[in-house]
């Protein structure tokens, strides 16, 4: 791996309470070219952007796929990297649904390692604080011809994160518009399928709801995933969500929720969740809690769901009370480094 120092870095203007997440990068990133067959050598270089032509294919016909991940620091300023191998593996499913070369451990865990140990007085420390990763690969080759690339980039950037505190939130169920489909790309974090959820969303926000609960694409009668967070739904003590599929994107937060609740004694039915039980439970008052799960804000609570014109409030719990709450806690805990982590999460 070729380190390339920053020779002008930004750090020292970083203010860590007063930063835009999003749109601060980091002083290096992480890159790394294929062609003719092979990756080249791993490098981490200073942050900056790259030419590239309009004819790059990546853009074109879209064989781009990314990952989102996190790096935490505790109090006594040590960082940890939470389930990496899980992004591992799964940029490199993402890429193989794309048609695109798969990326090597010492390019996605070493590359992740070797900037984030670099940059690390550019990670936050404090409650909800982070530093959020994104790790990419997109086609480069410089051609109008709609067939697979012969050269890509992988790379990494990341950009400091803020609390993940958020308002609950209204949703919509939704009756017309799908993320994905049978023998689609919906398990993979293909660029397309957020720049699809973009307009559907747009109109559901004119409509007043924040996000989407996404149903299956044949019958809209089953939940899959909402905005871009897998769902929970808890009736009673039990609480549900839909198995992982090639329509549902396999999310690290959900299965570490799932293992969280076991570890807890809380019963979990990992099972497709109808529509109509979900109604059903909501005017019966068994409907407890709704929410979504993934890295960025971590759980978010939904106050109301939107179906068939009507806005159906729902119960509002105290953090006690909430199991989406509890569970939050206990994983937040665990990523930083403020509880035991007998699973081995931490890296
Ligand atoms: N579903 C979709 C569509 C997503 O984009 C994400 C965010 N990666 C998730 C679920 C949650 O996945 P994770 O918990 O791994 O962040």
């Amino acid at each position: 791996m070729i380190i390339q120092k920053s020779t002008n870095p930004r750090i020292s203007s970083f203010d860590p309470n007063n930063f835009a997440f999003g749109n601060t990068f980091i002083d290096h990133m992480v890159i790394c070219e294929y062609e003719n067959g092979k990756w080249g050598e791993v490098k981490v270089v200073p942050y900056g952007p790259l030419p590239f032509s309009p004819a790059m294919m990546g853009v074109n016909y879209g064989q781009a796929c990314f990952e989102g991940m996190k790096a935490y620091k505790d109090k006594d300023g040590q960082v940890f990297l939470f389930r990496p191998e899980k992004n591992f593996a799964r940029i490199n499913k993402s890429a193989e649904r794309l048609a695109m070369p798969a990326v090597t451990e010492e390019m996605f865990i070493g590359g992740l390692k070797a900037l984030v140990d670099l940059d690390r007085a550019w990670i936050p420390e404090g409650e909800g604080m982070s530093l959020y990763i994104r790790p990419l690969i997109f086609a480069t080759e410089e051609a109008l011809k709609a067939r697979i690339a012969n050269k890509y980039l992988f790379a990494i950037v990341a950009t400091p994160a803020k609390s993940y505190y958020t308002a609950p939130v209204s949703v919509k169920i939704s009756d017309y518009y799908s993320r994905s489909a049978n023998g689609g790309v919906g398990f993979a974090k293909a660029a397309g399928n957020y720049a699809a959820s973009f307009y559907p969303t747009q109109l559901a926000n004119e409509e007043g709801y924040e996000q989407i609960i996404w149903t299956d694409d044949s019958t809209h009668e089953y939940f899959e995933e909402s905005g871009t967070m897998n769902v929970f739904v808890r009736i009673n003590d039990t609480i549900y969500t839909p198995p992982t599929s090639e329509k549902i994107l396999d999310g690290v937060t959900r299965d570490s929720f799932l293992q969280l609740a076991k570890r807890r004694g809380i019963e979990v039915k990992v099972e497709p969740i109808a529509v109509k039980t979900f109604i059903d439970a909501q005017r019966n008052g068994t409907l407890k809690e709704v929410w979504g799960v993934g890295t960025a804000v971590v759980t978010s609570v939904f106050q109301s769901v939107g179906y068939n014109g009507e806005k159906l409030e729902l119960p509002r719990l105290s953090n006690e009370e909430s199991f989406a709450l509890t569970l939050q806690k206990d994983l937040v805990d665990i990523q930083t480094n403020q509880a035991e982590d007998p699973f081995g999460w931490r890296v």
